[in-house]
């Protein structure tokens, strides 16, 4: 038998029982959600329960989401649906595989307990399954955990809070220096410039981008109405309670600088004014961080070595043209690490190559195509086997799309597991061919159902 199956385990995953020397606790946090300071917020439904060092001396920290209420619960009943912690589950460990920073999932438990939900706030309040899901990050501070204290003018608290941040995870920071905030900004900077462009890189689309649930690890936390984009859209909003489209994909890039400037805000009382300046100067290299770290993920989407001039263009362009005839973006450039440049210059798209099929209808597509090729010609020591080798690790031809979500969360009705543990195995290997991915149709178009789907923030 193996550990996971014991009844230990299952109580200790279930949050039924307490190891030694664990002390559960709840963060406290505040947020800007939608644009707004909404004071104080909190683990309403988590408890961590401490750290665990693995064998590799990675130190994760272990926590329950749907573990029952805490101080912070507010009016919330502290559980979670089992649907939204499929989806958490599933998709924390998709990103992981895509190679993008995230929380991870351990484990979900099934509750026994019905939770009362009005999933489309349409008034109309079901019970649902519960559960429970081990997930362990990092770090769990979020921006939040810092604005919360400068909010209410703890400075102290929020130097030793920050000060501890730094010695346990910057530690390339001289924990003495006197410039310690201001590297932790810029670090914070970088790394959430890199998240962002990384989410963009494979059309992810968070959904909740408020200050809480934004990681000083810069790590992807907090999975709610989060959607994969299938066609491309700059606009593609994955959560229906966004009636703004606030958080809608191409906004994220400005809602990552929004956020960084609500935290150098909270750093703020641990600066000097010529630190504060130069923290503003910082924040003003986001937007260029931000764009030299996606043109690295295009230009390796795109087989590119080097740099030309006409880079960003042909990336442009190629977005421009999936975006009008609202080619799938994963399959995409999928497909197009799968074509031969031959096939291509030919305008030789078989079936298989559905999503070019799409792109290709373009009146334009010829004129890019060109572009490509002979940009492709300028890789220096290449061939275009291993342009396509290259391309497809860079490429997925998996990725967690919201009818696969649906479709295996049905089924977790009648207590079949099957579609969760089949998407939790393919999403390993998000590159890779695999026949039951195929035979599940995972890199097939969409079913016509998937664009009636919604995903709301009730979880
Ligand atoms: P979220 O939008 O899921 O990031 O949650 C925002 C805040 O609401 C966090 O502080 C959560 O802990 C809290 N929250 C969300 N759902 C519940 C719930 N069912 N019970 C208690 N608190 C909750
Ligand atoms: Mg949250």
């Amino acid at each position: 038998m193996s550990v996971t199956e014991t009844e230990e385990f299952i109580q200790f995953v279930s949050g039924a029982r307490i190891l030694p020397g664990s002390v559960p606790l709840t963060h406290r946090y505040g947020g800007h959600q939608f644009g707004v300071w909404v004071g104080q917020l909190g683990d309403g439904r988590a408890h961590l329960l401490g750290a665990y060092t693995n064998r590799h001396g990675t130190r994760w920290e272990l926590q329950l989401k749907g573990s029952g209420k805490t101080p912070y619960s507010r009016d919330g009943d502290g559980r979670a649906v089992l649907r939204s912690s499929v989806r958490e589950f599933l998709c924390s460990e998709a990103l992981n595989y895509l190679g993008i920073p995230t929380s991870r999932a351990v484990s979900l438990v099934v509750s026994n307990d019905d939770v009362k939900r009005d999933q489309f706030y349409n008034g109309s309040v079901e019970n649902e399954k519960g559960a429970i899901v081990l997930r362990v990050a990092k770090s769990w501070f979020r921006f939040g955990s810092l604005e919360i204290l400068a909010h209410s003018g703890e400075t102290e608290l929020l130097r030793k809070l920050v000060d501890f941040i730094i010695k346990q995870h910057f530690p390339l920071i001289n924990a003495t220096n006197s410039n310690r905030y201001l590297e932790f900004f810029s670090q914070v900077v970088i790394d959430t410039s890199n998240l962002i462009a990384h989410w963009m890189s494979v059309g992810f689309a968070h959904g909740v981008c408020n200050t809480d649930n934004f990681s000083v690890l810069s790590v992807t936390l907090d999975y709610g109405p989060f959607g994969f984009m299938d066609f491309y859209d700059p606009n593609f909003v994955p959560n229906t309670s966004d009636d703004e489209g606030r958080y809608k994909i191409g906004n994220q890039v400005n809602v990552g600088r929004y956020n960084l400037n609500k935290l150098m805000k909270a750093l703020n009382p641990l600066l000097d004014l010529k630190q504060q300046l130069l923290a503003e100067q910082i924040l003003k290299g986001y937007p260029g961080l931000y764009q030299t770290k996606f043109m690295e993920l295009f230009k390796a989407k795109l087989g590119l070595f080097g740099y030309n001039n006409n880079d960003e263009y042909l990336i442009t362009y190629l977005l421009k043209l999936m975006e009008d005839t609202r080619a799938d973006f994963t399959m995409t450039f999928r497909q197009l690490s799968e074509i031969t440049k031959q096939q291509l210059a030919a305008h030789s798209i078989s079936e298989d190559h559905w999503a070019l099929q799409d792109v290709a209808r373009h009146t334009n597509f010829s004129h890019w195509v060109n572009l490509y090729l002979s940009r492709l010609n300028r890789n220096i020591v290449d061939s275009d086997e291993a342009r396509r080798t290259r391309m497809e690790s860079a490429n997925p031809r998996y990725i967690l799309r919201n009818w696969m979500a649906e479709s295996a969360i049905k089924k977790t009705a009648g207590n079949d597991f099957s579609e969760v543990h089949l998407l939790q195995k393919i999403l390993r290997h998000p590159f890779s061919k695999q026949t039951e991915a195929e035979e599940a149709r995972y890199s097939s178009r969409p079913p016509p159902w998937a664009r009636e789907l919604r995903i709301s923030c009730s979880s």
